[in-house]
């Protein structure tokens, strides 16, 4: 029982010396989006932060997003052909708002309210990214 404790002790102190743009990385690698919450006033951030912008608290937790979401908001003029491109800023239901890319969608699903669910998408330079897919309701 005692070195059980140790062990998931040692794993904790291990994880929080991580950089917080590594902890980041090894979710994506896993198909999970980590975010940081504060300790202090609860925001919650996607992006890697090391002060917390609401209350500059430096204490973070690390969580997982269900990976589930709706569009909160769509960028302004997009083309027919720019869907490649095409960002949102998606609300999770964790209760924060990212932008990020979408998967590759007909436009006809693309609209403000859609519930989208998250995919992790390699880059040309090999590194992985969020991206979100627009599913059925
Ligand atoms: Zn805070």
């Amino acid at each position: 029982m005692a070195s059980t404790a140790v062990t998931a002790k040692a794993a904790t102190k291990a994880a929080t010396a991580k950089s917080p743009a590594e902890v980041y990385r090894e979710g994506l690698a896993l198909g999970e989006l980590r975010y940081q919450r504060c300790q202090w006033c609860s925001t919650r951030f996607c992006s890697v932060s090391l002060l917390c912008a609401t209350c500059g608290g430096p204490d973070f937790v690390w969580e997982r997003s269900s990976g589930r979401g709706r569009i909160h908001a769509l960028p302004q003029a997009v083309g027919p052909d720019d869907w490649q491109e095409r960002t949102a800023v998606v609300e999770l239901d964790e209760g924060f708002r990212v932008r990020a890319r979408l998967a590759p969608t007909p436009a006809h699903r693309i609209w403000r309210g859609a519930p989208v669910r998250l995919e992790v998408a390699e880059t040309g330079d090999g590194s992985l990214r969020p991206v979100f897919r627009p599913v059925a309701a």
